[in-house]
């Protein structure tokens, strides 16, 4: 996806926006912006969430695993929505867990959440003529843990 993104980026005007459908991993957005993409949509932060996956700065995790049961942390502690702002790990699991729909729509939320700041901090970062550094640092850190989706 990433190499045909590159070949494509010199055949398509370059004042029009790009939209890239069905694509919605942080890592793929951030990958998307370098390569020129302007717009995204798809399920996946929805889908993640309502299958436990949570999107954080430092990688995914899967909120089934035992070790977040007491967990009192946020999903992401770097995090401003409303789950992260009122709710513990641990607490979101319990719901998770005892097929509570709430813990579906807080994981939901979360990882809508995560990657509208996402892509405001990219913004942010192509006005500040530092998209090459932001995007390098975000990618190292968000790889730096292994996924955990077990
Ligand atoms: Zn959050």
């Amino acid at each position: 996806m990433y190499r045909i993104l590159e070949v494509v980026d010199t055949e398509l005007p370059r004042d029009r926006p790009r939209y890239l459908m069905g694509v919605g991993f942080p890592e793929d957005l951030v990958e998307g912006v370098l390569r020129g993409v302007d717009l995204f949509d798809c399920v996946a932060p929805t889908r993640m969430g309502r299958n436990g996956a949570v999107f954080t700065r430092d990688g995914r995790l899967n909120i089934k695993r035992a070790e977040f049961r007491t967990d009192p942390r946020p999903l992401d502690a770097e995090c401003d929505c409303a789950a992260c702002l009122r709710f513990s790990r641990g607490y979101i699991r319990h719901l998770y867990v005892a097929d509570e729909m709430l813990g579906l729509r807080l994981l939901s939320l979360h990882n809508v959440h995560f990657l509208v700041r996402l892509m405001r901090d990219a913004r942010a970062a192509i006005r500040a003529g530092s998209i090459d550094a932001w995007s390098r640092d975000w990618l190292a850190r968000y790889h730096t843990r292994p996924v955990s989706t077990a």
